[in-house]
C-alpha cells in the first residue's frame, strides 16, 4: 500500500505514558486543529473564537439584524467544526468572545467601538456579552447549531467572569437561546482574583468546570499589565499570591465535584504543572508544543504522589 513511511521522529519517539489528569492543548486558530489533535492531548482545553471572527473583518454589531448573522453564525460554526471534527469523540472547550475593544478598531465598524485608556479592564468578555446579548445570541445560535450537527464533544467556557451573577445571566441567556444547561458540558474561566474568591457561588450556579486563565488571573492579582515591559518582573505567574487562589479554587470545586483546568500559558510551564497535579486539578492544557513535555511532566508527579501514598509518607 502507498501508506507513507512513518518518519525518523514519529519511530524513535517514546510512547506517551498515560495520566490520571487530562493532558489538553490550546487552540487559538481553527487551521492548527490537525497540527493540535497530533500531539495525542485528550481534548482541546481552549479554543478561542477571536480568530474566526476578527477576521471577518466587521465587528461583531455589524452583523446584527438584517446585517448577516447568518455569516456571523456560520464563521463560528465552521471555524469550530473544523477542530470538533478533528478531535471527535474528544472533548472540544471553545470560549465565548474575549476581544477587548482595542482589536476591534481596524475593522469596519471599529470608529463605532468605545475608546478605552485601559481596554484589558473594560469592555471585553462576559462583561460586553452580558451587555449586548443580541450579539452574544449569534454565538450561542452557533453552539445550537453544533449540537444540531451532532457534536457533542463541544463544550462552553465563558471568559472574564467574576462571579454567581454574571454566572446566572449568562445561564438564562443559554437556555434562552435553546440550549440545555442540564445537558451541554459548560463552565466559566477563572481569571479574576473575584472569581476565585467567590467561586463556591459560581459552583451553584451549575457549572460543570472551572478553567484558569493564568495570563489575566496573574495581572488582576498582581496589578501588573501582562503587556508591559516595564513590569515584566513583576508579573509572575507562579508568584504565591496567584498560587493560593489557584490552591483554594481547587480545593472548593473538588468538594463540589466541579472539575478543574488551567488554559492559560502557565500550563505549558512544568514548575506550574507540578503544583496544579499536587493540588489535585482535573486537566492542564498546553501550547501544541509543550503537550509532550507536560505529559511526561504530569505522570512523574503521579507516579510520586502515587509511591508516596503507597509508602504513607503522606
Ligand atoms: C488567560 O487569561 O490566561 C487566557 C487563557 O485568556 P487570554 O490569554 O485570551 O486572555
Ligand atoms: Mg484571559
Amino acid at each position: 500500500d502507498d501508506a507513507p513511511e512513518p518518519s525518523e521522529d514519529e519511530t524513535t519517539a517514546a510512547p506517551q505514558p498515560v495520566t490520571a489528569t487530562d493532558v489538553k492543548v490550546n487552540v487559538s486558530i481553527p487551521d492548527a486543529a490537525g497540527r493540535a489533535s497530533e500531539t495525542g492531548a485528550d481534548g482541546v482545553g481552549l479554543l478561542r473564537m477571536e480568530h474566526m471572527v476578527l477576521n471577518l473583518g466587521k465587528t461583531p454589531s455589524k452583523y446584527v439584524g438584517d446585517h448577516g448573522e447568518r455569516a456571523y453564525i456560520d464563521r463560528i460554526v465552521e471555524g469550530v467544526q473544523e477542530v470538533a471534527e478533528e478531535f471527535y469523540p474528544r472533548p472540544v472547550r471553545v470560549r465565548t468572545l474575549d476581544a477587548p475593544t482595542d482589536e476591534f478598531c481596524n475593522l469596519e465598524g471599529g470608529d463605532d467601538e468605545p475608546k478605552e485608556h485601559n481596554p484589558m479592564l473594560g469592555y471585553r468578555g462576559i462583561r460586553r456579552a452580558l451587555d449586548e446579548p443580541d450579539i452574544f445570541e449569534l454565538e450561542l445560535r452557533a453552539f445550537r447549531k453544533l449540537y444540531e450537527l451532532g457534536y457533542d464533544n463541544v463544550e462552553i467556557m465563558l471568559p472574564l467572569v467574576n462571579d454567581a451573577d454574571q454566572t446566572a445571566e449568562a445561564r438564562n441567556l443559554m437556555e434562552r437561546a435553546g440550549l440545555d444547561t442540564d445537558e451541554i458540558t459548560w463552565g466559566v474561566m477563572v481569571e479574576t482574583p473575584a472569581s476565585a474568591m467567590v467561586v463556591e457561588d459560581i459552583a451553584d450556579e451549575g457549572v460543570d468546570f472551572v478553567s484558569f486563565g493564568t495570563n489575566d488571573l496573574t495581572q488582576y492579582t498582581l496589578a501588573a499589565d501582562r503587556n508591559n515591559e516595564n513590569v515584566s518582573d513583576i508579573y509572575d505567574e507562579t508568584h504565591p499570591g496567584v498560587l493560593a487562589l489557584m490552591s483554594r479554587v481547587i480545593d472548593v470545586c473538588d468538594e463540589r465535584d466541579v472539575r478543574t483546568s488551567i488554559c492559560g500559558q502557565a500550563g505549558s510551564n512544568p514548575e506550574m504543572v507540578e503544583f496544579l497535579v499536587e493540588e489535585g486539578i482535573t486537566s492542564v492544557s498546553a501550547n501544541i508544543d509543550a503537550v509532550a513535555d507536560v505529559r511526561r511532566r504530569v505522570a512523574r508527579v503521579e507516579k510520586r504522589l502515587m509511591l508516596d501514598h503507597a509508602r504513607r509518607k503522606e
